[in-house]
Order: C-alpha cells, then sequence, then structure tokens
C-alpha cells in the first residue's frame, strides 16, 4: 500500500513554488502578495492563518494578515475588501471562514474580484470550473487532485466516487475529477446505499465529518482513498476512513493527520501565484 505522504508532496509543491516566484521577482520586479482577513478569535481559524503566513513567507510571497474582533462591522469588511481589489500589490484575498452570524459569508464572497478570489469560491469561479474554463480551485479539492495524479497520472475511464457534495470539497472534487475524463458519482447523506456506490468505485474522496465512516469492506482492492475528513474523537484526530484496516486493501490511502491538510495550504499559495501570473498577462 502506498501512504500518501502530504507533508513531502506540499515541501515539494512549497520548493517548486519557491522557485516560480524568484523567477516572477526577475520578470516582473515585484512578488505575488496574499492578504488573509482574520475576524474573531477562534482558535483553529488562528492556527490555520498562522501556518498559511508562515508557508507563504517560506515561498517568498508578500504576504499580510488583517485581524479584526468578533464584533466588527460587516461593512468595514467589504470596505476593506473593495480596497484590497483595487491594490495592485495584492494577487490574492482570502477572507478566513467560518465568519461570526453578523456577517454574510456569500456576501463577503461576491464582493473578493473573481481575480483574487484564491479560495475559488466566487460563483465566477465555481461557473467557469464547471464549464471547464480557467479559474481558481478550492484549495483541498486541488490538493487531492495533485496527489491522486502522482499516483495515476491516467485517470480516464476511471470510476470516482466523492462522499459529500459541499461546495468546499465534493462538487468542485467531482469537477476536477470530470475534467480528467472520470466517471463521478457524487454521493451523500440521502444516499441509498453508500457501501455499494464506494465498492464500485477506482477512487473514493471522503469528506463526510464522521469518524472512520468508509471501512475496508466498502473498498475496492487497489482503489486509491482519499481522506478530507478532520475529526475531534476521543483517541485523538481522525479522518472519514477508517486508516488501519482500509489501508490493507486500498492501493493508496492519505493518512489524517498529514495527508490532505498539508497540501490544502501549499495549494492556497499555488492560487495566489496563479493569479499574480494571470493579472500580468
Ligand atoms: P460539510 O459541508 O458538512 O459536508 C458534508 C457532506 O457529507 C454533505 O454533503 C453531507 O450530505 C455528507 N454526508 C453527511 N453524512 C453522510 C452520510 N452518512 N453518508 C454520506 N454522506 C454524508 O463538510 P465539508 O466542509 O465538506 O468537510 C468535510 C470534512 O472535511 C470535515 O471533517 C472537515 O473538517 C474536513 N475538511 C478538511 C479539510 C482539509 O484541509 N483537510 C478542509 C476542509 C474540510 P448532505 O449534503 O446531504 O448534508
Amino acid at each position: 500500500m502506498i501512504l500518501i505522504d502530504g507533508k513531502k508532496a506540499a515541501a515539494e509543491l512549497r520548493e517548486e513554488l519557491k522557485q516560480e516566484v524568484l523567477q516572477l521577482k526577475a520578470k516582473h520586479n515585484k512578488v505575488p502578495g496574499l492578504t488573509v482577513i482574520l475576524i474573531g478569535d477562534m482558535a483553529p481559524s488562528q492556527i490555520y492563518v498562522r501556518n498559511k503566513e508562515k508557508s507563504a513567507n517560506e515561498v517568498g510571497l508578500k504576504s499580510e494578515v488583517i485581524k479584526y474582533p468578533e464584533a466588527v462591522e460587516e461593512k468595514t469588511v467589504l470596505d476593506k475588501i473593495e480596497e484590497l481589489n483595487k491594490d495592485e500589490n495584492i494577487s490574492g484575498i482570502l477572507v478566513q471562514l467560518p465568519l461570526p452570524k453578523h456577517i454574510d459569508k456569500q456576501k463577503v464572497i461576491e464582493t473578493i474580484l473573481p481575480e483574487k478570489d484564491v479560495d475559488g469560491f466566487h460563483p465566477m469561479n465555481v461557473g467557469n470550473l464547471s464549464s471547464g474554463y480557467e479559474s481558481s480551485v478550492p484549495c483541498t479539492p486541488l490538493g487531492c487532485y495533485l496527489m491522486i495524479k502522482k499516483i495515476e497520472p491516467n485517470l480516464s475511464g476511471k470510476k470516482a466516487v466523492m462522499i459529500g457534495r459541499s461546495n468546499l470539497n465534493g462538487k468542485p472534487m467531482a469537477q476536477l475529477l470530470l475534467k480528467e475524463n472520470c466517471t463521478v458519482t457524487i454521493t451523500h447523506s440521502k444516499t441509498k446505499d453508500l457501501k455499494a456506490e464506494c465498492l464500485e468505485a477506482d477512487i473514493i474522496v471522503a469528506a463526510v465529518g464522521i469518524p472512520e465512516l468508509v471501512k475496508a469492506d466498502w473498498v475496492k482492492k487497489d482503489a486509491i482513498v482519499i481522506d478530507v475528513g478532520i475529526n475531534k474523537t476521543e483517541k485523538g484526530i481522525v479522518g472519514d476512513v477508517a486508516f488501519d484496516e482500509v489501508s490493507k486493501v486500498a492501493k493508496a490511502l492519505t493518512p489524517v493527520p498529514g495527508g490532505v491538510g498539508p497540501m490544502t495550504i501549499a495549494c492556497l499559495l499555488k492560487n495566489t501565484i496563479e493569479c499574480f501570473k494571470r493579472s500580468q498577462k
């Protein structure tokens, strides 16, 4: 079984991006800039943002974090986004989710210029992805996609099953695999026989949020299994896949932690660089 090492894959990607930033700097005399807006003091968001900033600096991006207290008015945030939209030194804008209840998430997402939407959540980017046009792609599915392609460069004709249909994971993941000519099934909480669907799959991407939902007898021999889930349990953080038993049947499997997570942040940096390159065209 191939243990897909997300930390190693992310480190390799960051190294490639670092070289690319050096080349861009030589060509354009400036580097891509990423601004992250962080609202409130939720511990996981603080940790994600700190990691994003550290990784951005490591590859040579210009990065900035703008912090607001939990009670900040929606208008203050929207005005700041408008200001960043106009700033030529900023290639990418990310507003860390979740947001406080009084702030309209969709309004925030739609205020970010699609060209600077490094999360790939703007409806314009969602539409471009599903139409097969150039766009920012949400970072977690992009990371999963890159890891799958490393294991199996030719995905044409493979049967892929997404577990979960969120805008963040399942839907964009399905689009990426469809573009690779996979036959894609998207499952969700109302799917009648999830085990039977999974047993058909050459590739399973689990993004559900249920600890160890996917068991060994759901997985076809030699399937590639990508575990997006992050679940806090009594025995620590576990994924949506029962790692120990599935590792005995799968061809390749991501661990949790150390699989999809590190690639997500590296893909945010990749998206920032792609936004910069498109803005220079
Ligand atoms: P979400 O928005 O809550 O979506 C969960 C999806 O799972 C929904 O589509 C839901 O179906 C489906 N589902 C729920 N119960 C199911 C069941 N019994 N059988 C089949 N499908 C079921 O979650 P998300 O934001 O996509 O996140 C999913 C997991 O990934 C979470 O554990 C999250 O923490 C983790 N995550 C990890 C990363 C990373 O970087 N590694 C990034 C983002 C998220 P319905 O649509 O019918 O409700």
